[in-house]
């Protein structure tokens, strides 16, 4: 018995259907425009799939068949699909000389919002990327889920660690003295090249408190980058910036897998956009994430 071509076809289109849905993640982490890939595979499932299976069970006797043009259409399509892939690949060239990277945020989210993008693109270079969250927002939100969605977040971004301790929400500078020795903690067991905070602009107490904190314990490391959250103040000013156009989908999917925040303006896919073009406009160049250095050693900025 001879296997049509339909049938043959039929099946690298299902398993791209497959492969897109299973792989979303993946999908997300490794190309820039996740989006535009998978409405493509949408769009050739959604057309392909059909053709391919009908003609496989339908016997043609007549002068015509469609079974060429449809198979024809169907290579040039999943052609297509891995050349936009290809186009759309994240870079990942790894630097010569990795360096230790600590994040340091307040809340679940933080981090996320403040250098999300920064933190992937570290991650794809090779550098060892950890997280420390000194509150899981049992006020907040719900206290039970926030942690689960750090670690999802974590996950999305492919750091090394994400640490999340349980001091209490709206009253970390009240714990002053216990932020400082936690993070302290964290900086003697990981010891950071460079470690990424807070800023001081900025209106919420806890953000305050732990930049603050992060200052007095790492206050023999070379490299303390500030960054910059929703509720920052117009003092905020960058006057170091990370082009973090490949990886912004990435720190929007990292930002959204924050469920228990979604609603908040400033989660928004649009917002995080629109910050990253800002900074970018700043920088001169199209997306960027903005910090205020403390201070900093370190060889070519870019790739730290
Ligand atoms: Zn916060």
């Amino acid at each position: 018995m001879m296997i049509s071509a339909s049938a043959v076809l039929a099946v690298p289109v299902g398993l791209a259907a497959v492969g897109a849905v299973l792989g979303r993640d993946l999908l997300r982490r490794r190309v820039r425009r996740p989006r535009r890939i998978l409405l493509a595979v949408a769009a050739c499932v959604a057309v392909l799939l059909p053709a391919n299976v009908y003609l496989a069970c339908t016997h043609h006797t007549g002068w015509f068949s469609a079974e060429p043009l449809v198979s024809l259409a169907t290579v040039l399509a999943l052609s297509g699909l891995g050349f936009l892939v290809s186009l759309d690949r994240i870079d990942r060239t790894r630097v010569p000389r990795p360096r230790r990277v600590l994040a340091v945020g307040a809340h679940p989210d933080d981090v996320e919002l403040g250098c999300g993008a920064t933190l992937a693109k570290l991650v794809d270079s090779g550098h060892e990327v950890r997280a420390l969250v000194l509150s899981n927002t049992r006020r907040g939100g719900d206290g039970g889920a926030r942690p689960e969605e750090v670690s999802d977040a974590g996950r999305l971004l492919r750091l090394a660690g994400v640490e999340v301790l349980s001091f209490p929400d709206t009253r970390l500078g009240a714990h002053e003295s216990d932020l400082v020795r936690a993070i302290e903690r964290v900086l003697d067991r990981f010891n950071p090249d460079i470690v990424l905070t807070h800023s001081g602009h900025d209106q919420h107490q806890d953000h305050r408190a732990v930049h603050l904190a992060t200052l007095r314990a790492g206050r023999r490391h070379s490299s303390i980058l500030c960054y910059e959250s929703p509720s920052a103040t117009p003092e905020f000013r960058p006057s170091m910036f990370v082009d973090v156009e490949d990886h912004l989908q990435v720190k929007v999917a990292a930002v959204a897998a924050h469920r228990d925040q979604r609603g908040k303006p400033y989660m928004a896919a649009e917002q995080v956009q629109g910050l990253a073009m800002f900074r970018g406009a700043q920088a001169k160049i199209r997306h960027a994430e903005g910090y205020e250095p403390v201070r900093f050693l370190g060889g070519p900025v870019d790739r730290w």
